[in-house]
This record gives C-alpha cells, structure tokens and sequence, in this order.
C-alpha cells in the first residue's frame, strides 16, 4: 500500500492516506463508522444497558497475536461494534442510572470526529491559534452560564480526576504549601490526587461530615484553629458541589467567608454537579460556588459530552500560567505574546487534542437554552423519583431527597446484601442500571437519572423490577 520513491507527474497524487488507504476506502468505512453510531442510537433504548464479560473469553476473541499481515477492517469494525462495544456500560441508555451516566449528545460526538480528523491540537498559540481561541470561548461560555465572574480562565482536561489535581497544583503556587481540607463524602481521586501531589497525612484532613453528609462550617472551623494552634498552615478547602453518593452540596457560601477569613484558597469540585448552575434551580443551591478561586465541571457527565472531558476553571488571571508555564527554547517561535493563549502552559499536558471543538459545536448546535433544559429534567426527574417512592411507604424508604438528580432510598427489609441483590440482577437482566452504596452506615439503592432521555415510565418499571421480591 506504501507509494514508490518514484517522482509523481501530479505533485499533489499521492495517497490521502498516510498508511496507504485510498480516498474510496476512507469514505466507505468512515460513512460505515457514521452509520454504525447512528444505528445504535435509533436502537438505544432496546440494547442491554450493561454488560461485563468474561476476561477469557474476551482475550480469545480480541487479542491474538500481533497481526503481522493488514486484516480486513470492515471485519474489525464488526467486531468492535459486535464484542468490544458490547461488553461495557453504555452510559447513554436512558434506563442507565448507576455512577454517573454518560448521556453524550451527537452534535458533541460530531466535534470530536472533526478533531480526530483533522488532528487538530491544541498546545501552543502558533501552532493551534483557532483550537485555543475555541477552547477560551468555550471556557468563558460555560463559566457565564455557571455564574462565574467574568475574569475565571480555564483548561480542558480528561475529566475531574486531572481537572481537580489541576485545581490543587494551582492552589499551591499560589498559597504555597499547607493543609488542605475535605470531607468523607469527597470523591476518593481527590485524597489521591493530594498524596501523589506529596501532601503528608497531617496536610490532608478528612472531615466528618454532617447528618445531611456535608461539610459542616463549624467542623470546618475548628479543624482550622487546631492546625493553626499546631503550627500547621492551612492552605485550600476543597467544598463538593453535588457529591456522588447523595448529590449533596457543602455550604458553599459559609465555606467562601471561611477561606477569605484566613487567606486559604477555595476549590470547588463540581465534577458531577456543578453544570446544575445553568438552571435557576441549581444556582440556588449551588449559591457562594461563585466566590470560589477554582471550580472543577466534567462535561462528560452533565453537559451531554463524549469522553473524555473534565473543565478546570480559575477565577484568578494568571494563575494556570504562573504554575504551569515553561518557556523552553524549542517552543520559541510558536509562544504566545500579548492574549493569546498557549493551552500547554495550562496543566501538565503539552501536545493534547482540541478538547474545545466538541463543546463549541454542541453549543452552537443546540443553543445554551437546550442545555439549560436538559439539566433542569435531570433534577426533575429525580424529584418525580423521590416523590414516587414516598406515595410508597411500605415498600421504600427515601435515605436522601433527590438533589441535582440524585435519590438514594432503601427497600423495606432489604439489608446491605440484600440492595446488592437486587441491583445485580436488574443489571443482569439488561433492562435498567443502578448503584448500591452505602451512606454512613445505612446501606442504599440510588439513582442518577441526568439523561434527558429517560421517561417517567422508565422509572416506573425499575422500581417495579427492583421491588419484585428476590
Ligand atoms: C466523577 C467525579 C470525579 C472524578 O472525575 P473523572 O472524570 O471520573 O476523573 C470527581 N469528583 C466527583 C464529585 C465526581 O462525581
């Protein structure tokens, strides 16, 4: 397939493709791929929401010896679309509510393509002017319809794990080394992310939270004033807006007056929850989120995107700069001057993909009002949920009201072991997905119901399937 070294009489008659694949080919499998994607979304709703394979199994179907020789790529598709996409969640499915659902929207999937195909990047201001003008529009976009001032700045990553890691290594440039405080309903990648950042044990305080499983102020104070009397400097406050377990949000306004009070830096993670704030509801409870100096979104749950994609916002100028830039001589005629943005003096990454375009085309394709209104059935529908299960007594009891799409609620009778039980065999049964969990220490069902897709009827009958005796 390679071309011969010979001197083309057409300057411009080489192969499209760099491996050797004709123009023809490259249509045909790239208009197959297209319809393949638009085929399952026609069918969604009648696909197994969930399904792991056997490791085995899977091996002796999708590895094999390294192909030494080309094989057929209509049959690799096939069985791409047949055994790999198969055996995974598809967090897309309207009945899928366990974790964080997935629900990508098409247009978004239509901006990756683009990017993927033009191999666009996004790394230095010369060689990806018009990627880093997308991503600071997009940016300064979502950090509108968030509320956030005017001045935040931001950088697109691969999800919340490395948006907040992002956030804290901005922290500590910033406010230099200290303790920073959570909470034993933050997400477990963020202690992670504080250990691998080489904080000790006595820098990472993990706090109680309260009944309603969220920061208490007052617990927040007064670990503050013993790390003060102890000689600790106390450095950020990493508040959850919407957790995953309950979708709980900590008291972000009285967390906000905490860290002016003693100079430390207030990082919100709204991985999950944060995209709440484009609707009036959710900015009430998401209230003081504004006030924060980093606030963590991934689009790739609540904003309708592929993976992967977590947003880092600073509302510092210059603060993503002055802990992540390097000036190395190699970059020196591709460097910004003056406004433009170089997006590889933003995080860790250097050469990264234009992560922008997906969000830029789903926003121009839909408008922010489509968003606005799917995230506002997202909670409505979790709220449809709660209610349901209170005209229920004797069969459920709700553990915590639905708040920002999440309802965590237990089956009468059922134990620990018993909720695992039934979760199993509904996702076993390919029609629905949810998460058993535990909230201190009352075992839960919960469900995550963020899919603007998902019916009424939907949840119904996985109540009704859940509730059938075991
Ligand atoms: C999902 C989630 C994370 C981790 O984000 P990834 O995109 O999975 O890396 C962090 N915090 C919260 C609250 C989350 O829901």
């Amino acid at each position: 397939m390679m071309p011969d070294d010979s001197t083309p009489t057409d300057p411009f008659a080489i192969p499209p493709d760099t491996m050797g694949m004709t123009a023809d080919q490259m249509r045909r499998l790239g208009h197959r791929v297209v319809d393949m994607v638009v085929n399952r979304f026609e069918r969604r709703n009648a696909e197994s929401v969930i399904t792991t394979g056997d490791a085995v199994d899977l091996t002796a179907r999708l590895g094999g010896d390294l192909p030494e020789a080309p094989v057929d790529p209509d049959a690799t598709l096939d069985l791409m679309a047949q055994v790999v996409m198969q055996n995974m969640q598809h967090g897309d499915h309207p009945r899928y509510f366990a974790r964080v659902p997935g629900p990508a929207s098409f247009a978004a999937i239509l901006g990756d393509w683009m990017g993927t195909g033009f191999n666009a990047i996004c790394a230095s201001w010369g060689g990806g002017s018009g990627p880093a003008v997308v991503e600071t529009t997009v940016c300064a976009w979502i950090a509108q319809m968030l509320g956030l001032p005017d001045r935040t700045e931001g950088v697109l990553l691969s999800g919340g794990s490395l948006g907040n890691f992002t956030g804290f290594c901005v922290a500590r440039s910033e406010i230099g080394r200290g303790v920073a405080y959570l909470t034993d309903q933050t997400h477990s990648s963020l202690p992670r992310n504080l250990r691998q950042m080489g904080l000790s044990g006595d820098e990472i305080r993990i706090l109680p939270s309260d009944d309603a499983l969220r920061m208490s102020a007052d617990t927040l104070r007064n670990a503050i004033a013993d790390d003060i009397a102890a000689g600790r400097r106390p450095m950020m406050v990493v508040a959850t807006a919407g957790s995953t377990n309950t979708g709980a949000t900590d008291p972000l306004d009285a967390i906000a007056d905490i860290c002016t009070e003693h100079g430390m830096w207030m990082h919100v993670d709204g991985a999950y929850g944060a995209p709440a704030a484009i609707t009036d509801q959710g900015r009430a409870v998401l209230r003081g989120m504004e006030r924060a100096d980093s606030v963590v979104l991934d689009p790739h749950k609540w904003f309708f995107q592929p993976y992967d994609l977590g947003l880092c916002l600073v509302t510092r100028p210059g603060a993503l700069e002055r802990c992540f830039s390097m000036n190395p001589e190699y970059l020196r005629d591709v460097q910004a001057t003056g406004g433009q943005v170089n997006y590889g003096n933003r995080s860790l990454e250097l050469s990264r993909r234009s992560r922008a375009l997906k969000l830029w085309m789903s926003l121009r394709t839909y408008g922010a009002q489509a968003f606005r209104d799917a995230v506002a059935r997202g909670i409505e529908l979790a709220e449809f949920t709660e209610a349901h299960l209170r005209s229920q007594p004797d069969t459920w009891e709700v553990i915590t009201p639905a708040q920002l799409g999440v309802v965590c609620f237990a089956h009468r009778g059922s134990d620990a072991a018993d909720h695992a039980a039934r979760a199993a065999r509904l996702s076993e049964s390919g029609f629905a997905t949810l998460s058993s969990t535990m909230l201190k220490d009352r075992s839960a069902l919960r469900l995550c119901t963020i899919n603007p897709l998902t019916t009424r009827e939907d949840i119904l009958q996985t109540l009704d399937r859940l509730a059938a005796p075991l």
